[in-house]
């Protein structure tokens, strides 16, 4: 053993805090320290913590059969599978781990789409700057961030980048060697940046004109998030791919590539696979997840609070001008532009034991779980504004 590193690699820049429990909204320390859950780990607790008909189909499960490999028909993967069909522009759903694995795949089958179609030049794929696909090399070149790539090697081929709602750069980039165009309907990590619904739809007329596939990275923005099952919805339009991943297992690893039948004609037997992809905790925790989320009268809950959260946020950000410059996004997506540091408000916001993530832009992300009540939306509220006022005394003292 040498000294000097963590035994835990030390590539995070994490806060001091560590919770052994948590319910709903709320997680706790072994202290008890009760802290507001507004990051939901990163819009993943879509069901906040411990939900009892997660808890249930994952212990179920747990007693029942953990794994068995994709060598064989999973029954939950069939019934999550055709269940993400039925409520979506998708024919077809392949099953993995994680959010950049999702975009793996989707990657992968938007150049299978072309080549086996007998278009072998058609290999590149337009982003967004500010974009977030993952951190694995391909998804690393598709996001583009200079301090995510430094380091590690040559940027893998076959990535452009345009400025995020820009039409016109989007047409002069489109080339003969373009597959598709990938772009989260509202930017997460970049900022909570939402694209225009008439910029989604004029870039699904451009594909379309084109012959390239449209890939909807919906990982962050799905399920539930915004109000609609997925994002891309209100602008009443529909991608051909669809990676999806964070809230979809509400907290047990899952990711998922959706498309349609047209899009998938490349993915036939042995072209991708993965061991855990799909594996049936996974399955009963995502099945169970869907339950709650299709329930009747869900989506308009979160439509409610989100109106009501991003009115209040609306004052505090009149109240604290000096703190808040602006507040954007969409559903329970919101995020507060800072004029001081976002990394001040966070750990302001962390002093008055409410969980929120920060975001590129300056801004401050809140993702709370999608149950949220309206106490729970009344607590936060006074808690940032609480926050906020902490701020203003500090500078006003530093003066
Ligand atoms: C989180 C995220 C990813 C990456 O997901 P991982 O599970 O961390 O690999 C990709 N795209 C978007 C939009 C995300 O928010």
């Amino acid at each position: 053993m040498t000294t000097g590193i963590t035994p835990v690699l030390p590539t995070y820049a994490r806060f001091p805090f560590a919770f052994e429990r948590g319910e709903g909204v709320r997680v706790f320390t072994e202290a008890g320290d009760e802290f507001l859950d507004f990051g939901a780990g990163i819009a993943v607790n879509a069901l906040g913590h411990a939900h009892p008909h997660l808890v249930e189909a994952l212990t179920e499960q747990a007693q029942k059969l953990w794994h068995t490999s994709n060598l064989y028909t999973i029954p939950g993967q069939e019934k999550l599978a055709r269940r993400l069909v039925e409520n979506t522009f998708a024919d077809t759903v392949f099953f993995c781990n994680s959010g950049a694995e999702a975009v793996e795949c989707a990657i992968k089958m938007a150049r299978k789409y072309h080549t086996s179609g007998g278009d072998e030049a058609r290999y590149r794929v337009i982003t967004f700057e500010h974009a977030f696909h993952g951190r694995t090399l391909a998804t690393l070149a598709a996001g583009r961030q200079q301090k995510h790539l430094e380091g590690f090697g040559p940027i893998v081929d076959g990535f452009d980048q345009v400025p995020f709602g820009d039409l016109d750069a989007l047409g002069e980039a489109i080339t003969d060697e373009t597959a598709a165009v990938l772009i989260e309907p509202i930017q997460g990590e970049g900022g909570i940046k939402p694209a225009e619904p008439q910029f989604l739809r004029a870039l699904r007329a451009l594909c379309d004109e084109h012959g390239i596939l449209l890939i909807a990275d919906e990982i962050q923005c799905g399920m539930g998030r915004t109000g609609k099952l997925f994002a891309h919805e209100w602008a009443g339009i529909a991608p051909d791919i669809m990676p999806i991943a964070k809230a979809i297992g509400g907290g047990f690893p899952l990711g998922a590539c959706l498309a349609t039948q047209e899009a998938a004609r490349g993915m036939t037997a042995g072209t991708h696979g993965s061991t855990f992809g799909g594996n049936p905790l996974a399955m009963a925790v995502g099945n169970a997840t869907l339950d709650i989320i299709l329930e009747e009268g869900f989506l308009d809950r979160v439509q409610q609070a989100a109106l009501k959260l991003s009115q209040k946020l609306a004052m505090i950000a009149d109240e604290h001008s000096g703190i808040i410059e602006e507040v954007r996004g969409q559903g329970l997506m919101l995020g507060l532009k800072c004029r001081v540091p976002n990394t001040d408000l966070v750990a302001a916001l962390g002093d008055e034991h409410m969980l929120v993530v920060g975001a590129g832009d300056n801004v401050v992300r809140l993702l709370p779980p999608l149950i949220v009540s309206d106490a729970d939306l009344d607590e936060a509220v006074d808690r940032i504004s609480s926050a906020c006022a902490a701020l203003e005394a500090r500078t006003a003292k530093s003066a």
